[in-house]
């Protein structure tokens, strides 16, 4: 059996324990393939495998292997996102992981409309305020852009994505992660029409907590590609 095929397996295993853990279904939780340095040949690899979201951070990066690759797989940008070179990506993207900023959703919302599409974006959420990572950093910050946001027709507001610091000891992301769900409940109750269909939390250091505390997009690169 491939590498990737063995890995995958693996993590196909712990999603399903810690789905049947925390009482979901393994059906709910997307994994998203992070495709970052990874080669079309090797992204082709894991399509093989089933794997059926691909993510990317790099726009070029992104495009490139877009060009290649189409649109069997959809695509998930998850990195930081320049205002210019949104135009680049709202062609093709599934889901933005990585709103932070009102004038990067305008934008997005310029670009979709553009494009005639409704793209969908998830809102990044840097709680720990960790200088080394971009999202908002507060509760009411977050409140005070989706309350701009919502209106955009071009936009729809998924839900939120965090990444986690980096723990040895990886129990330590579950507090992270249980304030991000409580987090979602509240801005759910809180702004009206607002969906929370997503929370894209969980890398392969920490994927297993993520479902546990009830991620339903995780994103893997090097558990299932080998280390970078
Ligand atoms: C690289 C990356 C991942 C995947 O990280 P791994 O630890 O390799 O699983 C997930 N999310 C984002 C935003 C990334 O940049």
């Amino acid at each position: 059996m491939s590498d990737i095929l063995n890995n995958l397996n693996i993590i196909r295993e712990k999603i399903k324990i810690a789905a049947d853990k925390s009482g979901r279904k393994t059906d709910d939780i997307k994994l998203v393939a992070v495709t970052k340095n990874v080669s079309v040949s090797r992204i082709n690899e894991v399509i093989s495998c089933g794997i059926r979201e691909i993510g990317e951070n790099r726009v070029q990066e992104a495009v490139d292997k877009f060009n290649q690759i189409g649109s069997k797989v959809k695509w998930h940008f998850i990195g930081h996102l320049q205002r210019n070179k949104v135009k680049y990506i709202v062609k093709f993207v599934e889901l933005i992981h990585s709103v932070d900023s009102f004038e990067l959703a305008e934008k997005i919302n310029e670009c979709a409309e553009k494009e005639g599409k409704i793209q969908k974006v998830l809102v990044q959420v840097n709680i720990y305020k960790e200088n080394t990572k971009f999202g908002f950093t507060s509760y009411d910050e977050i409140v005070n852009f989706l309350e701009e946001v919502i209106k955009f027709k071009n936009l729809s507001i998924e839900g939120l994505m965090v990444i986690a610091p980096f723990f040895k000891d990886k129990g330590e992301t579950r507090p992270l992660f249980k304030e991000i769900r409580n987090i979602s409940h509240r801005l759910k109750k809180d702004i009206a029409g607002l969906k929370m269909n997503y929370l894209s939390m969980g890398m392969t250091n920490d994927f297993e907590i993520a479902v546990e505390e009830g991620s339903n997009l995780i994103r893997i690169g090097s558990g299932i590609f080998g280390s970078r």
